[in-house]
């Protein structure tokens, strides 16, 4: 076995990857930008170097620096882990070439795979099914429009070099095209350097399921059986499960053997997935399977295949690039129970999953789980790298076992600080849909649709919001000395937010456990009970969640409120004034926002890059810019002000 080995990658799987080695008496050599000095890969390491600034394009994704550090500490090989430069054959051959061996297929596989147009044709050549599409070099847009209208509406507009769910774009008729098309190439620039696009046919209630596969260099290829990965936002995953619920063996013998033909086509070596999409509008049948791409790398969501196989698959890789079988042969690879994970990020779930950044206050996470997390308290979450903060798995025997545990895990972990997507987690793993396994990409939209900004709460969901504050005070013992303190004598007001407007709910004390929550002419009586929060009769406790200083109800969608946490305060400035903030930190590029330029509602003034993506600043409404404080292409700051409007018209 090797006897060192660099991590070329940070965060969680950077950690992931260090365990295994630990375990294999390999050392490990952690790679770490200036923006993650303190990071936990770089402590757990044996050694760690330095390979630049904090922007992934000077360390991270810079092959120079990262085959320098290989060769000063004198790795044997390295692990690209997921994302960064795991899929970029270059790499793969520059490390090969400097007599380092590369943890993941020969540069050539990767090749073939990365761009998923001729993926799909060499897939197709191999037998396995794929969707009609339609991709050509150096085509134009207007001569893709019109192969659109061929295929038939609606159809999905896909970055050929696409990774991650960026640069995708559903268009649902011809006059969404252009627009659709100019947003997805910008997205597909930014983050894959690559403009290049291609349309697919869009399969309406779709389930993403994939195989995993391994291969070693004596032509053995095996399956891992699949997951599936179906509750995702913005075409990313959310929660991942294995085995995929709901389908019938010989659904799944097809998809493993469908795997596998691809997989053999290319003579395959080490991790890799395969994806498909399964139509699900109906029972899912092998006439409606299609692949949608392959990953040459360790998947993100790899953990759930090694819970219901006992493998450890970064073991499997390292043995593989060490020139050893597979450990096991086909027939030898069992499942037992089932196995979910869930990612917690750090976003504003309600603000369009907008990034959070800041630091981390606290960090709990929960004991009944396997936890793969590299954030520890008062880490900074930069805007630099992806929103990913730590991943929760439950396995249980059965699904519903599962269930139940990640239920529990998720309620009792908390990263405080920033906003995370812990809420909309819990919420999900409760709804009966999920429950019974009714899952398909568009869940979100379908069980937890978030009510319109503008709809107000009925006074029940004010209620048990409320009631939820009241309860994360007395639990959490807070500061009683701040404002929460004369509860037993005076009346309280808990002043709830959504959407720019306060909802003032009064409580008022019988004794530590029992209270009267008022909204307008609604009274309840809440009473917090070691088996939970009641109101009235009714146990609540599976409807509300706190997080932070983020309260959420679910009652026919998501309803969110905050509460107030001076800390807060500056995000909110933007709602109630004309100025223009941007509410995360990053490279601001300016759209024609000029001093004394009338602009309309809606109009774009600024787009701020951050986390490998873009946010986009509009004109609330109709008005006249007054002030631009900020410069173009300069690097500004969560808060800071950009440029102030006229009044509303
Ligand atoms: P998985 O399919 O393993 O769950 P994702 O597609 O969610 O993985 O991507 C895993 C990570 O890699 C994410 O951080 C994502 O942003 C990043 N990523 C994936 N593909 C690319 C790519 N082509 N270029 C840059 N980053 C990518
Ligand atoms: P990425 O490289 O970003 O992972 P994929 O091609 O794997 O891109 O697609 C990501 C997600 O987008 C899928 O998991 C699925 O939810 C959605 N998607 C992709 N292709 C289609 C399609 N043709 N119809 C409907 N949804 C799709
Ligand atoms: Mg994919």
């Amino acid at each position: 076995m090797f006897k060192s080995v660099l991590i070329a990658n940070r965060g969680e799987i950077a950690c992931r990857i260090i365990k295994t080695c630990d375990r294999l008496n390999i050392q490990t050599i952690a790679v770490f930008s200036d923006a993650d000095y303190e990071a936990k890969h770089t402590q757990l390491a044996d050694l760690a170097i330095r390979i630049g600034p904090s922007n992934p394009a000077e360390s991270y994704l810079n092959i120079d620096t990262i085959i320098a550090a290989a060769k000063k500490s004198g790795a044997e090989a390295i692990h690209p882990g997921y994302g960064f430069l795991s899929e970029n054959p270059d790499f793969a051959q520059t490390v090969e070439n400097n007599g380092i061996k590369f943890i993941g297929p020969d540069p050539e596989m990767i090749r073939l795979m990365g761009l998923k147009d001729q993926a799909k044709r060499i897939a197709q050549n191999a037998g396995v099914p794929v969707l009609q599409g339609y991709k050509a070099k150096n085509i134009s847009k207007e001569k893709l429009l019109e192969e659109a209208n061929r295929i038939g509406y609606p159809i999905l507009l896909k970055a050929v070099a696409g990774g991650g769910g960026k640069g995708i774009r559903r268009i649902n008729n011809e006059t969404e095209f252009f627009a659709g098309f100019d947003q997805a190439s910008k997205e597909a620039q930014l983050a894959f350097g690559n403009t290049e696009m291609m349309i697919e046919k869009f399969i309406t209630r779709p389930r993403h399921i994939e195989v995993q596969v391994f291969g070693d260099n004596f032509g053995n290829r095996i399956h891992l059986f699949e997951r599936d990965c179906s509750i995702q936002r913005k075409n990313q995953k959310l929660i991942e499960e294995a085995p995929a619920p709901n389908i019938t063996t010989q659904v799944k013998e097809f998809l493993y053997e469908a795997a596998l033909k691809l997989a053999n086509a290319i003579d395959y070596k080490g991790a890799g997935t395969v994806e498909f999409i399964a139509d699900a509008s109906d029972e899912i049948n092998v006439d409606k399977i299609w692949f949608l791409e392959m990953n040459t790398r360790l998947q993100v969501e790899h953990t759930v295949t090694e819970q219901i196989t006992g493998l450890d698959l970064v073991e499997w890789q390292l043995r593989v690039a060490n020139n050893e079988p597979l450990p096991l042969s086909q027939e030898r690879v069992q499942i037992q129970g089932h196995s979910i994970e869930a990612r917690i990020c750090s976003e504003a779930v309600l603000e369009g999953y907008l990034p959070s950044i800041g630091k981390v206050n606290k960090v709990m996470l929960a004991e009944n789980l396997r936890v793969e997390n590299s954030i520890e308290t008062w880490n900074s979450i930069t805007p630099f790298y992806d929103s990913l903060l730590a991943k929760l798995i439950a396995t249980g025997t059965t699904r519903e076992q599962a269930i139940k545990e990640l239920s529990k895990g998720m309620r009792q972990s908390e990263f405080g600080g920033i906003k995370t997507n812990l809420n909309l987690l819990v919420g999900i793993i409760d709804t009966p849909e999920f429950i019974h396994g009714d899952i398909n990409t568009g869940f979100l939209d379908d069980y937890l649709p978030f009510p319109q900004q503008s709809e107000p709460p009925s006074n029940s969901v004010l209620i048990l919001a409320a009631a939820a504050v009241v309860d994360f005070y007395l639990l959490q013992r807070r500061n009683w000395k701040t404002g929460f303190s004369h509860w037993h004598c005076h009346r309280q007001t808990i002043a709830l937010n959504r959407s720019n407007i306060q909802y003032d709910l009064e409580v008022s004390f019988f004794n530590s456990n029992t209270f009267n929550l008022r909204f307008a002419d609604a009274i309840s009586k809440c009473q917090l009970t070691p088996r939970g929060l009641f109101i009235g009769l009714e146990n609540v406790s599976h409807k509300v969640y706190v997080h932070n200083s983020q309260v959420s109800v679910y009652e026919t969608g998501l309803w969110e409120f905050s509460f107030a946490r001076k800390e807060f305060d500056h995000l909110d400035e933007s709602r109630t004034s004309n100025l223009i903030i941007s509410q995360v930190p990053g490279l601001l590029k300016l759209v024609n926002c000029k001093e004394g330029k009338t602009v309309s509602k809606g109009e774009i003034l600024a787009y701020v890059e951050a986390m490998k993506m873009e946010f986009t600043l509009a004109a609330p409404s109709d008005c006249v810019i007054e002030k631009v404080f900020a410069t173009n292409n300069s690097l500004i700051k969560a808060g800071e002000k950009i440029a102030q409007l006229s009044a509303n018209n």
